[in-house]
This record gives structure tokens, sequence and C-alpha cells, in this order.
């Protein structure tokens, strides 16, 4: 049997114990081995063989625990060493006895760094406070294990973390906690005391930064979401004001569109022209009172019908939806004038307006009718009334100018009969000279001709007759006009001067009626400059001048007009004279304006006055 070397040493220990308790081994009673029988001596070695045997597998047994302990305790360094979990023990006083790799990750110290050193070193100064009370509550009751939770550690590490406020929130990076320098624990401790009653504290760290930092991004969400919840519930409660506002105000726009409705019903039914409403077909859909008055048919009979067969010429030549508003978009704001068909069979003038308008995404439009048959009775009662004024007024220059004319008409019946008694006196010669007779014969017919146009422009201009247009040379009225007026200018030493515009051209007018106004106006002339009784140089000054018409003025140096005489002058009845009509400016007004012009003056007192009145050049061809 080979002999360990533990065995050679345990026997060498045996020997050493052998001789130094020899004295007491002695004492010791042992059997007498010669008085023994070979029988006794036998058995002896026998036991002493089989003690040794059994010795000898007590020492194997011992071996191998031995290895085994050696090799749990390699296992429990290892499993201690890899744990994932920081182990430390420490001493009563709080000094690091023992710690494993992660520990000293954790404390980003190596384990040289740890050991001898007190943990509270590695704490953060503002949780020391809570390390101190953790560690003496537990020596204290060393009994149950202790929990200490959110303790910090100031190292090195930075742990990142991006906080979700920034992309949910946009909040700024300042405000969200994702750098820390810090790691959070979670201390884990039991205590065990040993035989020698020395005092042994193991600690478990847990690093829960992570959970720390979720935890506090979470608070920090939170309170942002909050936030947000709060100034939406703000924005909410301004919507829900404005809202409110919104309501009312459409609440009062309801009533008022309703009041509004009431009124223009009201207006449809009262109004004195006929309005119907009709669809995009052309049919009336409404119409009121006054357009039954006008047609003479009932509402009823109204309603349904195409509005074409109210009229002579239906305005819409076909009453396809499209034609109906290409049409509507010419006539649209615009009136126009057209027969309708009055219910007895008689043709009414009208004038219809056109508006359009959409009502549940279809084209409607609106019609106002006017009934013209009395306007154009009454336009031609006014007519016949100014025809017949300016007739009046027509006579009384005829009278005022009486001795002119008669001076004029004079003329040629003197020079008649003068010429008449030297054809007689000519054909009483032995020899009649019929040459000279013939001469004298035709100065006399000239006369005669003479005599009979100044009799007939009196006729014309004395006789009632109606509006006349023809192409006429403005100079030729101007001309005959001042004839009418040279005796009355002569007997009153007003001097009569002509400034005619080369370019005038023929254009078309009522010879009668213009004629009529530049009398008017040369005879108003007159009568101003007659009253300056002590003026040397009277004159008339007549004007004509073309530019994109053709203007013509009579300009007096008479006394002029007041204000309160330019206010009222172109009203019908206003005169300053004694024998005046006070109508002589309104017929030239009404007379002017027919022929598409206007008339017009200019005047200052002690200076003058100027009467202009302009004529279209391209006026109605006759
Ligand atoms: P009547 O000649 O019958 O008075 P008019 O209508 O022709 O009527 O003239 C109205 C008034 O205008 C005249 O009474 C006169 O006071 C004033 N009036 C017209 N033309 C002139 C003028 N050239 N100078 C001063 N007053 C004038």
């Amino acid at each position: 049997m080979n002999q360990s070397p533990d065995i050679d040493n345990l026997r060498q220990r045996a020997e050493l114990i052998k001789a130094k308790h020899q004295d007491q081994l002695l004492n010791q009673a042992y059997p007498d081995m010669t008085k023994m029988t070979g029988d006794e001596i036998q058995a002896l070695v026998y036991e002493l063989q089989v003690h040794q045997i059994e010795l000898e597998m007590q020492n194997n047994e011992l071996k191998s625990t031995q290895q085994e302990l050696s090799k749990s305790q390699q296992d429990y360094a290892r499993i201690y060493n890899l744990a994932p979990v920081a182990y430390l023990s420490l001493s009563q006083q709080g000094t690091i006895l023992q710690a494993n790799l992660a520990a000293t990750t954790l404390l980003n110290t190596p384990l040289y760094g740890l050991l001898g050193q007190r943990l509270e070193k590695f704490i953060h100064i503002d949780d020391q406070d809570n390390y101190y009370l953790f560690f003496h509550k537990l020596l204290k009751d060393p009994s149950s294990p202790h929990l200490l939770s959110g303790i910090t550690i100031a190292n090195q590490s930075t742990h990142k973390l991006d906080c979700q406020g920034l992309d949910i929130f946009h909040c700024l990076h300042e405000e969200c906690p994702t750098d820390r320098a810090l790691t959070y624990l979670e201390l884990k401790a039991v205590v065990d005391q040993q035989e020698n009653n020395e005092v042994i504290v193991y600690l478990a760290l847990k690093d829960v930064s992570t959970h720390k930092i979720l935890e506090d991004t979470l608070a920090c969400l939170n309170n942002k979401q909050l936030n947000v919840i709060k100034n939406q519930r703000t924005s909410l409660t301004q919507h829900r004001q404005l809202i409110n506002d919104k309501t009312s105000e459409l609440q009062q726009s309801h009533r008022t569109s309703s009041e509004l409705k009431d009124s223009s019903t009201h207006i449809f039914n009262a109004s004195s022209e006929g309005i119907v409403m009709i669809n995009h077909l052309g049919n009336i859909e409404s119409s009121n009172p006054a357009t039954s008055l006008i047609l003479g048919y009932s509402e009823a009979e109204l309603l349904g019908t195409a509005f074409n067969e109210l009229l002579i010429t239906p305005i819409f030549t076909d009453l396809s939806v499209e034609l109906l508003l290409e049409n509507s978009q010419d006539t649209l704001g615009s009136s126009f004038r057209v027969d309708g068909l009055h219910s007895n069979g008689s043709i009414l003038p009208l004038s219809l307006s056109l508006v359009n308008f959409t009502l549940n995404q279809t084209r409607h439009f609106a019609i106002v009718i006017r009934d013209n048959s009395l306007r154009l009775q009454q336009e031609q009662h006014e007519k016949a009334h100014l025809d017949e004024i300016a007739h009046m007024t027509r006579l009384s220059l005829i009278g005022s100018m009486g001795s002119g004319i008669a001076h004029q008409v004079n003329q040629p019946l003197t020079a008649i009969s003068n010429y008449t008694q030297a054809c007689l006196h000519l054909m009483k010669a032995e020899q009649p000279n019929l040459s000279k007779l013939s001469e004298v014969l035709i100065k006399t017919y000239d006369q005669a001709q003479k005599a009979g146009k100044i009799i007939h422009r009196m006729k014309d201009l004395a006789s009632q007759r109606t509006t006349l247009r023809s192409m006429n040379s403005i100079d030729a009225l101007i001309e005959s006009a001042v004839n009418f007026c040279a005796d009355e200018c002569y007997q009153h030493n007003i001097t009569v001067t002509l400034e005619l515009s080369p370019e005038s051209p023929q254009i078309a007018l009522d010879s009668v009626q213009i004629e009529q106004v530049i009398l008017n106006l040369i005879k108003n002339a007159i009568d101003a400059l007659k009253e300056q009784k002590n003026a040397s140089d009277k004159t008339i000054s007549i004007q004509t001048c073309v530019k994109n018409d053709l203007e013509v003025r009579v300009k007096d140096n008479g006394p002029g007009l007041t204000d309160a005489q330019k206010e009222k002058i172109l009203t019908p009845f206003f005169t300053s004279k004694t024998t005046g009509m006070g109508m002589g400016l309104s017929i030239c007004r009404s007379i002017i304006e027919a022929h598409g012009g206007m008339i017009r003056f200019d005047s200052k007192l002690e200076v003058g006055s100027t009467f202009y009145f302009n004529l279209p050049l391209n006026g109605e061809k006759p």
C-alpha cells in the first residue's frame, strides 16, 4: 500500500506526539509481550493490522472530503466573483472586506481600491445620511434582511436615455432627464454573527439606474401630459366660448334673416311692379299681386306657366337650361323692353329686369316686370305739352322780334316795289330795253324769293310741328338767327361778332328747334345788354368749336348773373323780365338734351355771361 505524503506526515506528527508524551505512555499499563503466548501475540498483531487498515481508510475518506471541500471553495469563489449581482462583505465598521467582480465594475474601482475602504466613501453626499441610518438599523436588528432603495453612487458612468418628450411634446433638451452621471442602487443586506462574535454584513447591490431614469422620464412625461391636457382644456373652454358666441351670432342672424324674409315677402306683395320667380326651365314658381294686375291672370293661373307664353316675342329663344343661362348673362342687371300679352289679348309695353340666383344648387331667376303703358302715355303727354310750350315760346319770340321781322320782310317788299316801278318805267319806253327789263325782273324775283323765305321760316317757327331731323350746317342756323335779330341789335347799338369754326360738319338735328335755341340765347343776351343804358361797347359774340363734339357759345358783356339767379335760371318759370315767361332756357335745355347734348353757362357779375351748348357730331341720323 502506497503511503501518501500526508500519511507520512501524520506518522511523523504522531511520533512527535508520542515522544512528547513518553512519560505518560510509560505509566500506562501495557501487556507484557514476553509473558504472552504465541497465540496471544498473533491475536495482538492481527488487531494492530486491522486498526492500521481502519486508520488508513479513515485517512482516505478525510482526504477525499478535503478535496471536495477545496473544490466547492473554488466553485464558491467562481460563483461569487462571476455573479452578475454585485456583492460586498462589510465589517461592523462598514469597511469592505470582500467584493466580487460585479461590485468592482459597479463602483468603478479595482478590488485593491475597494478592500479596506469604507463603503460610504463611494456613496453620493446627498445619500450618506440615508446609508448611515440603514447601516445602524441593520446592526441593531440583524435578524431580518434590510433593503435600502434609491441610494446614488457618484461615479463617472453616464446613462443615456432619450426622453420621448422631445419627440412628443417638442420640449427642450435640457428639460428632459436624459443624461446622468450617477448610478442608482438598491441595497439588500444580511447580517451574520460569526462564532468569534465577529459581525459580517453581506450586501447585494442592484443597479436600478435605468429603472430610476425611466421612472423620472415617466414622471416628466406625465407632467407634460398633464400640462398638455390643461392647455387643451383651456383651449377647449375657449373654443366652447367661441362656439357659444357663434351660436348666439347665428341665432341673431337667423332672427334677422327671418325678419328680412318677412319684410321681403311684404315688399314682394306690396311692390307696384310685377315680380315673378322662375326656375331654370323658365316656368313661373311664384308671382306677386302686381304681376296679376299687369297681366290680368290670377296667381294660380300664373304658377307653372312658361314665362315666354306671356310675351309676344319670347325672351328666351329656347327654354333649355344652357340657352336660358346664356341669355340671362347678356340681360342680367339691365332692363330691356318687350311686348307682353294681357289676358284680354291686348299688347302691353313691358320693361323686364332679370336677376339670377342659386337656391339649393339650382339656378333661379327673378324677373321684375314694369308696365310701361302708363309711362309711355305720360311721356307722350309731356312731349305734347313741351311742344305746346315750345310753340308758345316761339310765338312769343316772334312777337318780341316783330319789328325786326317786319323790317326784314319790308326790305324785299320795298325792293320789289321799287324794281316793279323800274320795270314799268322801262316798259313805257318806245323801244323797251328787254335785257335790262329781264335783269330787273330777275332781281324782283330774287327779292320775292327772299321775302318768301322769310315768311316761310316765320311760318315754320310759328307752326305747330313735330320733331324732324335732317343734316344741317350749324353756321346757316346761326346766321339765320342773327339775321332775325339784326334790326333789334342795330336799334340798341349792339355789335354781333361771329367766330365760326371752318371745320364745322353737317350734323343731324332739328333745324327749327336748334335755331330756336340760338335765337333764345341771342334774345336773352340782347335783353341783358338793353339794360346797360350807358355802356358804349355792347357786344354779342357767337363762336363754334369742333372737338369731340360741336360746341356753340353765345357770349355777352352784359350785367352777368347773381348767385341766386345762377341757381334758378335753368328751372322753368324763372324770369327777371316783366314780360318774360321764364320758359326759354328750360325749353333750350330739353331741346339740347333731346339731341344728346348739354347746356351750361358761365357768368360773372358786371363782366358778362356765356351760354354754351354742345351737340354730338355723330348724332342720330335722319
Ligand atoms: P325769359 O327770357 O322769359 O325770362 P329765360 O328762361 O330765357 O326766360 O331766361 C330766364 C332768366 O335768365 C331771364 O329772365 C334772365 O333773368 C336770365 N338770363 C338769361 N340769359 C341771360 C343773360 N345772357 N344775361 C343775364 N341774364 C340772363
